[in-house]
């Protein structure tokens, strides 16, 4: 659709009455310069995780789908009282969850994937002249049950709308000015860019970065739609998220840190054909996400496997795992929660020796151990103890500097 924005609004921009007028403003600025406006707005502040608390506080093991029908309230709030505000400022507005817009989703409570858009009445509704206010993070099921998407997906919400509309620019909106070269909470010598490719910006959210949900990332390179990050505080113009070819490479484009990562090992193992499927089966069929996997020697001919999930996840993966045990022949399953992942990230690195040695120096030099270490062309990943994390993402940052900027070029060596 022409002259159409869809703009996202994250929890911290929406957190209280002021902050909904404020941003009611920057939506009136934008129809007042000819545009029509789709917003997709998150829960209040920290609503979705006082909501889980209080299911937490029912049933320590709720059922997924209510706990679906509860989160799913955050985003209706919002979106309610974002209507209302544009409405007192004399905007014609309408707010619409996912079941009204026709936002099909798959079935998996809290980790539901958009399968399909109906874009009926949003266009009525954009043709009746209204500005369309959709609560984010939340889809119907094909048996007409409310679903969420994921923590941190209203994201993909956005560009899902923008991607089945054809809008001419998605903007997610929120409490930083841009994409930095790490999370500038923790590290504050880093740098905001410009600009940054699809590819190494799916690889900073999938490995922990938090400022753009992973699948939104992945949808926007898909359907190629205009992404821009920005701050709804300072009005400083934020980060493009680019096709690879239009951006400017950097060596290395940032790192990302993920606190919430618990390490499965499984020992033990017969040598042969056929044990990888037996562990990682069961585990893809209850739809477990499995990251960092490393098999290794053990004693004797044996095998281990040692692999991350989610820490949400680590107690069913477990429960699997020791209901499979027989099947898969192993003789100890154990796990660490303590631990946390760091990951540097950029497609020019390939170009570039040395990055791997460069971040293990880093890490050595403030003394910290390394415990996984799992490479691919595009980014290095290892897993630390949890408790330095900090120390270790200021100390990588440190030595990368000069590597965050376009001119920068391997030295040669002598
Ligand atoms: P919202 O509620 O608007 O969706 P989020 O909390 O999900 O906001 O994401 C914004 C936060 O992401 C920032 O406050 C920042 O701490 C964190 N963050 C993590 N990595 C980065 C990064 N590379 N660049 C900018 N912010 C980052
Ligand atoms: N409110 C949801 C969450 O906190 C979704 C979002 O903010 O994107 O995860
Ligand atoms: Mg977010």
């Amino acid at each position: 659709m022409e002259n159409l924005i869809v703009q996202k609004y994250g929890g911290t921009s929406v957190a209280n009455a002021e902050r909904i007028m404020h941003v009611a403003n920057i939506i009136s600025n934008t129809c007042e310069k000819g545009k029509r406006v789709v917003v997709v707005v998150s829960a209040q502040g920290h609503t979705t995780d006082r909501l889980v608390e209080k299911a937490r506080g029912i049933s320590s093991d709720a059922n997924r789908r209510e706990l679906d029908m509860l989160l799913v309230t955050g985003e209706q709030q919002s979106a309610a009282l974002m209507a209302m505000a544009l409405q007192s400022m004399g905007h014609s507005a309408v707010s619409l969850n996912a079941a009204q817009v026709g936002i099909e989703a798959t079935s998996v409570h809290g980790n539901a994937q958009i399968k399909r858009i109906q874009t009926k009445r949003l266009i009525e509704e954009l043709e009746k002249g209204n500005i369309v206010i959709v609560a984010g993070f939340q889809g119907i099921n094909r048996f007409g049950d409310m679903t969420t998407l994921g923590r941190g997906a209203s994201d993909t919400t956005a560009v899902a709308l923008a991607a089945v509309l054809e809008a001419e620019l998605c903007e997610i909106y929120t409490d930083v000015d841009g994409i930095y070269t790490a999370d500038p909470r923790i590290v504050p010598s880093a740098k905001k860019l410009d600009e940054i490719s699809y590819d190494d910006m799916l690889e900073l959210a999938s490995s922990g970065a938090g400022v753009l949900h992973n699948r939104a990332v992945e949808m926007a390179k898909r359907y190629n739609v205009n992404l821009v990050l920005r701050s709804s505080m300072s009005g400083i113009p934020g980060t493009s998220i680019k096709e690879e070819s239009k951006v400017e490479r950097l060596a290395v484009s940032g790192l990302s840190i993920d606190r919430n990562v618990a390490r499965i090992s499984v020992t033990g193992l017969p040598d042969k054909p056929g044990v990888a499927h037996s562990i990682f089966n069961p585990l893809a069929k209850a739809k477990l996400n499995v990251d960092v996997i490393l098999l290794s020697v053990g004693e004797g001919d044996n095998r281990d496997y040692c692999f991350t999930v989610h820490k949400q996840d680590l107690k069913t993966a477990c429960e699997i795992l020791e209901a499979n045990k027989e099947n898969i022949g192993y003789e100890s399953l154990n796990s660490d929660e303590n631990l946390a992942k760091l990951t540097i990230v950029g497609a020019g690195m390939a170009n570039n020796s040395g990055v791997a040695s460069a971040m293990f120096e880093a890490l050595y030099e403030c003394g910290v151990n390394i415990e996984t270490i799992c490479t691919s062309e595009i980014k290095i990943t290892v897993l630390i103890g949890q408790q330095y994390i900090t120390k270790a993402a200021k100390a990588v940052h440190d030595k990368f500097e000069p590597m965050f900027s376009k001119d920068y070029t391997e030295t040669e060596e002598t």
